[in-house]
Parts: C-alpha cells; sequence; structure tokens
C-alpha cells in the first residue's frame, strides 16, 4: 500500500473524530516563513503557540519568492496576522548544491534542459540568507512597516532558535 493510500485510510478515522467547529474562519495571529524540511514542522512546538496562531507558509530553504511576498500580503492586509517570523536552519539541503549544479545534475539525468536554468533558491549561510530575507520583506511596499519583523535560525542539533541581527545598511551615514 502506498503511503497516499494509507494516508487516505487514516483520514477515515481522522474525520470521525473531526471537530467541525475547526472550520469556521481561520484567525492567525503570526505569519511564519520557513523551510520545507520536516525538522521545521512541529512549529507549534518549537515556537510554544497554538496551530490556530500560525499562519504558515513554507518553501525550500526557506526562499522568500514574489509568491511568498504575495503570501504575506495576504496573511497581514486579509488574515490579519499582526507579526512576521522568518525561520531558516542549520543543516539545510538549499545549501548542499549551487542552482548551476542542479541545473546541469537534472538536465544530464533527464537528457532534458528545456527548464533550465530553474531557480532553486540554494544559499550557503543561513545568517546571510536571514538578513537578505528580513531587507525584502521590509522593503515591500505592500507589507506594513509597523508590522514586527524578526529573523531566526532554528539549530537541528538543539532545537534552539536564535535571533539574526540586522546589520543596518542605513546606519551611521
Ligand atoms: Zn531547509
Amino acid at each position: 500500500m502506498s503511503i497516499i493510500d494509507k494516508a487516505l485510510e487514516a483520514n477515515r478515522s481522522y474525520a470521525s473524530k473531526y471537530d467541525p467547529s475547526l472550520g469556521k474562519r481561520p484567525a492567525p495571529k503570526i505569519a511564519v516563513v520557513t523551510c520545507m524540511d520536516p525538522r521545521l514542522s512541529d512549529l507549534s512546538g518549537i515556537l510554544g503557540l497554538p496551530q490556530a496562531d500560525l499562519d504558515v507558509i513554507r518553501t525550500g530553504g526557506p526562499a522568500v519568492t514574489e509568491d511568498v511576498l504575495a503570501e504575506l500580503v495576504v496573511s497581514n492586509r486579509i488574515l490579519g496576522t499582526t507579526e512576521i517570523l522568518l525561520l531558516n536552519h542549520t543543516g539545510c539541503g538549499f545549501t548542499t548544491f549551487t542552482d548551476n549544479e542542479l541545473n546541469a545534475k537534472m538536465s544530464a539525468l533527464t537528457g532534458d534542459a528545456s527548464p533550465a536554468p530553474m531557480r532553486f533558491f540554494s544559499y550557503k549561510d543561513p545568517e546571510e540568507n536571514t538578513r537578505e530575507q528580513i531587507e525584502k520583506v521590509r522593503s515591500h511596499p505592500w507589507i506594513s512597516k509597523e508590522v514586527p519583523l524578526r529573523g531566526f535560525i532554528f539549530d537541528v542539533d538543539t532545537g534552539l532558535i536564535s535571533e539574526v541581527q540586522q546589520v543596518s545598511r542605513h546606519a551611521a551615514a
């Protein structure tokens, strides 16, 4: 039986105990942008916040793409989240290759280079990645400057998150 078939079976038992009040309009309080890595899946546990409070946007890395920016606009302006947390992590798979390498590898593996160059948003340094993300989100004109925005790195070995201090480009001019 495939994993998806097992999941379908499990869903029937889940639905039999489902609380229909959970179907009402969501009212998340904080937007969290994090990596698709399964070690980041227990956000409720990592951050000590109820699942219902979290509006989670996940991409590989994570990467703050145009789509992620659009989702943050919706999260803040439509759903009403009041803070944004960017969560990178140590040991990310997206630091283990470069976009060029993966484009070359996939082209060779499949014999079809037509999708290249794909943007995989690979990166090398999670702190630098976080700083770039903060800058990207902060400079978006539709994301309110009033909304607190902070970036962190989750250490997959200790479970601790540590804040990334932003280096201001405008300081001491
Ligand atoms: Zn990752």
